[in-house]
Order: structure tokens, then C-alpha cells, then sequence
């Protein structure tokens, strides 16, 4: 049972064993509220007439608006969609912002298009999701394989298309075009927040999988710490689509760290990948996918695509917490292996909702005509992932996280169900 819909069906299930809430409520969440799927034709650069495949999952609005990320990938399917936009309801309830779940997505690699096609493709995408999507509706943002660049793309054809000029209708802009100072950093933020505050020891070793977006900013707010506190986080092993690296720590000696890690952000600013980077240093080499899992962490994050801890994986990790920056990155059976031998893990859900949190201020600078100073942002959003933390800490039992986390997201959304539709739960 290695799908990934699968994954959340059962993580769902488990949060709904800690509650005495109505299977009926059950069966709502189960079940997205539309599942729209879409071809659509373009014209590409070269004259090509080409029909892609789109998605627009609505999985539940009780909360709010639908909200969630759109993904280009060559993996894109109904199911992965189905899943990210369930796992959306749950993030956005447990944070407590007032914003239902969604996600969208076109199955192709980005990287084989060039920019001129990925716009023609991005507009024809808006164009086929246009009377789906809308400001107080359903609000879309970026995602693997999306940027500000295709943000501002889908903000000016909906704006076109409908005569109007709206900023809300997506977040994860660029600035320039409305987007929130902050927000491309703020899911890494997040679970750099999170983490020092998990942390108590001063030196930590880090396991990273994935360099993008998240995996970045992580890095980056982690070497902010280096430089400002008394804790030291080093990155000893990272991977991303090219390989796997191990770094030769210099015996937690904070000036060499800081000014390694500094190198890492630079080689993957420059070339978007670590891609031959161990021919650039000394203190790193290339390794194997099994040295990679064996080599001892204090913290594993994973940050690149769901499923990459499978049962295999799970046995040999070695590492005492994972912090999940990726969506569903850990499969059910490889999560029971991890807890018999006692890995501790605080799910996506709560990790990685920083960039949820802050598309949120966003799009409320945007119905407010404000703009938001980026120290604002961040104070707000290391507020909001730390309350979130602690509201679960303090409910903790046997340190399960993730069905903690379900369970207050389920218990949420249950309350305004039972307000606002009596007649489903034979309230009256
Ligand atoms: P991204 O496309 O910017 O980066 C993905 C990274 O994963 C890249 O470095 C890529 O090289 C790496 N990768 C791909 N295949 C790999 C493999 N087999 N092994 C190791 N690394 C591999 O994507 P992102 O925005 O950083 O998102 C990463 C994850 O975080 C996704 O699960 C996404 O849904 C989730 N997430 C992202 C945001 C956000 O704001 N960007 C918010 C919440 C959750």
C-alpha cells in the first residue's frame, strides 16, 4: 500500500481513532468536493498544436476558500493531486487560518519547455481552470515546478479573462506584482523555526533531501541560527535529483560551518543543482544512496517528493527525529518500522505549513491594499509556527504527532460542520 492517496486515507483514519467524532465526517473527508480534470489545447513557440493534461482538486471548503499549491511535474496524477489537496484541508485547519484545500497540477516536466512555452501552457491552464477558480473561491499558489514568475502568468490571464483587477486571486507572487515580502522563504523559515525549537542540544548534525525551494531557505535560516545563537546546525549529508553528498565536518568548528554552508547556498544559487559539486571541495564527497541513509544525523529532513522513505529506507536510516519539509514524504508501513525503532516524527502538516501561513498574509495584504514590512511577515509567521507547535505539544500523547495534529484538524472542521449543516449530523 505504497500510494500516496493510500497514505493520507490511513493517517485520516488514525486521527479519527483518537475522537468521537460522527464516521460521517469521515466519509466528507474522504472524498474531495470536485475533482476537476482538464485537456487543454496550446499552440507551442515552435507551431505545435499540443494537448496537456491539467488538474484542479477542491477537496473541502468548510473553512474557507479552497487553497493549495499548483504543481508542474512529469509524475502529476488524479491521485497525487487528490492527496495534496486533502492534506491541504488538514494543514490549513490546524494552523487556524480560514482557508479550505486544494491543489492543481499539469503532468509535464518544466524543464524540457522553454520560458516563451511556459507561458503559452500556464495561460492555457488559466484559461481552462478560469471559472473554477476566483479570490473568495479558490485561490491557487506555486508548488514543485512552479515560481512567482508562473504566479504573475495565471494573476494577469485571469485578470484579462475577467475584466477585473485582482492580486487576491493567487498567491506566491513576486513582489513586484503583489506577492508577500517573505513568502518564498517562509516554508523553510517554518521548519527552521520548528526545529529550534524541538532542539535543545547545541550541536546538531542535519540530513537534508532536497535543495529547492523549501530545502533552500531551511539551509539558510538554519546558518542565520549558526550566526546568531549558540547552536550549531551542519549539514553532514544532502541529496537532491543528482546524488548524494557527505560532508567532512570540521568537529563543529562554527566559523568553518558557517562559511561551508554559505558555500552550499552560493553552488546552488549559481547552478540549481549540486551537480558536480564535490569537484569543488575538499571537505565533500559523492556517496551512494544507502551510505547517504546509514550516515548518522541528528535530524533527517525531507524536503524533495512524497514517498521517498519506503520500508527499505526505514530500516537503514539512521538518524533520531525526522522533521517532514516535503508533503507525504514517509509511507504507512515505512512509519511503523520508524516508531518500533523509536525515530521520532513531526509530520508535514505542521512542519511545512509556513508557506500555507504566510500565502495567507498575502492574500490578506491584498484585500487590504497593505503591504507588510518583511520583518512583520517573519515575527508573524515564527508566531503562528510556534503557537501551532505548542497547541500540539501540549495535547500530546505517546509522542504521535501526526495523528495529534489529524485529530485537532478533524475536530475543527467538525464543529463548523455541525454548525453550519445541521441536517448531515442529525443535530436537529
Ligand atoms: P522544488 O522543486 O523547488 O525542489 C525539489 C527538490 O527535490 C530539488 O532540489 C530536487 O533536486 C530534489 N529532488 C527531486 N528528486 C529527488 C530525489 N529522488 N532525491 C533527492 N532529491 C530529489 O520543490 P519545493 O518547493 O522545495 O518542494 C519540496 C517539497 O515541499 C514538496 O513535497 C512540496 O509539495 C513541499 N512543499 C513546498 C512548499 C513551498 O512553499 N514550496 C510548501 C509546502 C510544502
Amino acid at each position: 500500500m505504497n500510494s500516496f492517496l493510500k497514505q493520507f486515507e490511513q493517517q485520516l483514519y488514525n486521527g479519527f481513532s483518537k475522537s468521537n467524532i460522527p464516521s460521517g465526517m469521515r466519509e466528507i473527508l474522504l472524498h474531495p468536493k470536485n475533482e476537476i480534470i482538464f485537456n487543454f489545447p496550446v499552440r507551442l513557440s515552435n507551431n505545435q498544436l499540443k494537448v496537456f493534461k491539467g488538474y484542479r482538486i477542491q477537496h473541502n471548503n468548510i473553512l474557507g476558500p479552497y487553497k493549495g499549491g499548483l504543481r508542474f511535474h512529469k509524475n502529476v496524477d488524479l491521485n497525487e493531486v487528490k492527496a495534496l489537496a486533502s492534506l491541504m484541508s488538514i494543514k490549513c485547519a490546524l494552523q487556524d487560518i480560514p482557508f479550505g484545500g486544494a491543489k492543481g497540477g499539469i503532468q509535464i516536466n518544466p524543464n524540457d519547455y522553454s520560458n516563451i512555452d511556459l507561458e503559452i501552457i500556464t495561460r492555457g491552464y488559466t484559461r481552462a481552470i478560469n471559472k473554477y477558480i476566483g479570490p473568495h473561491y479558490d485561490i491557487p499558489a506555486p508548488d514543485v515546478g512552479t515560481n512567482s514568475q508562473i504566479m504573475d502568468w495565471i494573476m494577469d490571464e485571469y485578470n484579462q479573462i475577467n475584466n477585473v483587477e485582482s492580486k487576491a486571486i493567487i498567491t506566491g507572487k513576486s513582489v513586484e506584482c503583489g506577492g508577500s515580502l517573505g513568502r518564498k522563504e517562509a516554508t523553510g523559515r517554518g521548519i527552521g523555526v520548528i526545529m529550534n525549537e524541538i532542539i535543545d542540544k547545541n550541536e546538531n548534525l542535519i540530513k537534508l533531501e532536497g535543495f529547492g525551494n523549501v530545502g533552500y531557505h531551511l539551509v539558510e535560516y538554519l546558518n542565520n541560527l549558526n550566526e546568531n545563537t549558540d547552536k550549531i546546525f551542519s549539514i553532514n549529508t544532502i541529496s537532491d535529483h543528482t546524488g548524494h553528498y557527505k560532508i567532512d565536518y570540521f568537529s563543529f568548528d562554527k566559523s568553518k560551518i558557517i562559511n561551508f554552508t554559505k558555500f552550499l547556498l552560493d553552488y546552488q544559487e549559481k547552478n540549481k543543482s549540486l551537480k558536480d559539486i564535490e569537484k569543488y571541495s575538499f571537505n565533500l564527497i559523492k556517496i551512494d544512496k544507502d551510505e547517504y541513509l546509514k550516515t548518522y544525523s541528528d535530524i533527517f529532513v525531507p524536503a524533495a517528493l512524497e514517498l521517498s522513505i519506503l520500508e527499505e529506507e526505514a530500516k537503514i536510516l539512521n538518524c533520531n527525529k525526522i522533521i517532514e519539509g516535503s508533503n507525504g514524504p514517509i509511507s504507512y508501513e515505512a512509519e511503523l518500522i520508524l516508531k518500533s525503532r523509536n525515530i521520532e516524527v513531526i509530520p508535514d502538516i505542521l512542519c511545512n505549513s509556513g508557506g500555507v501561513v504566510v500565502s495567507y498574509f498575502e492574500w490578506v495584504q491584498n484585500n487590504t491594499n497593505e503591504i507588510w514590512t518583511k520583518e512583520i511577515v517573519n515575527e508573524k509567521l515564527d508566531n503562528k509556527m510556534k503557537e501551532c507547535y505548542y497547541k500540539i505539544k501540549g495535547k500530546l500523547k505517546d509522542n504521535n504527532w501526526r495523528d495529534e495534529c489529524y485529530n485537532y484538524s478533524i475536530e475543527k472542521m467538525y464543529k463548523v460542520y455541525f454548525s453550519r449543516s445541521s441536517y448531515l449530523f442529525n443535530k436537529i
